[in-house]
């Protein structure tokens, strides 16, 4: 029981410093969001316009936020400001989700270091050299 103390004390600190830092990470922004924002200069549908010169005179920029949504993929218009959100948004997610598969593994890590201790100091008491008188 001392022992498991011990083994569990050594690994408190730093493990819950790191994950502290990691809970940080997970409640740092309101926005979340999945997929790609895409900056377009497009034309228009007007013969006359200008922008049937060339590409230097298209309309824009627009952005474009495509996203799945039940297995499908979704194409939508956003404003510039909504943009800068959704832009934030996207890393923000990426953020999070990295953060979520280092918590996971500095689990594993945690539980792993636990075990190779236990098993030592178990290894140790059953490893003791057998009398032979
Ligand atoms: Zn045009």
């Amino acid at each position: 029981m001392v022992n498991t103390m011990s083994i569990a004390g050594r690994h408190l600190t730093p493990f819950h410093s790191r994950i502290a830092a990691l809970r940080r990470k997970l409640g740092a922004s309101p926005h979340i969001c999945s997929g790609t924002l895409a900056r377009r200069m497009m034309p228009c549908g007007n013969a006359a316009c200008r922008c049937r010169k060339g590409r230097e005179y298209y309309h824009g920029p627009y952005y474009y936020w495509g996203r799945r949504k039940g297995g499908r993929l979704i194409q939508q218009l956003l404003s510039p400001a909504e943009a800068k959100i959704v832009n934030r948004a996207i890393r923000n997610q990426k953020t999070i989700l990295a953060a979520l598969r280092q918590w996971e593994e500095e689990t594993v890590r945690w539980l792993q270091a636990g075990r190779k201790l236990r098993d030592g100091s178990l290894r140790k008491k059953n490893c003791k050299p057998a009398r032979t008188t």
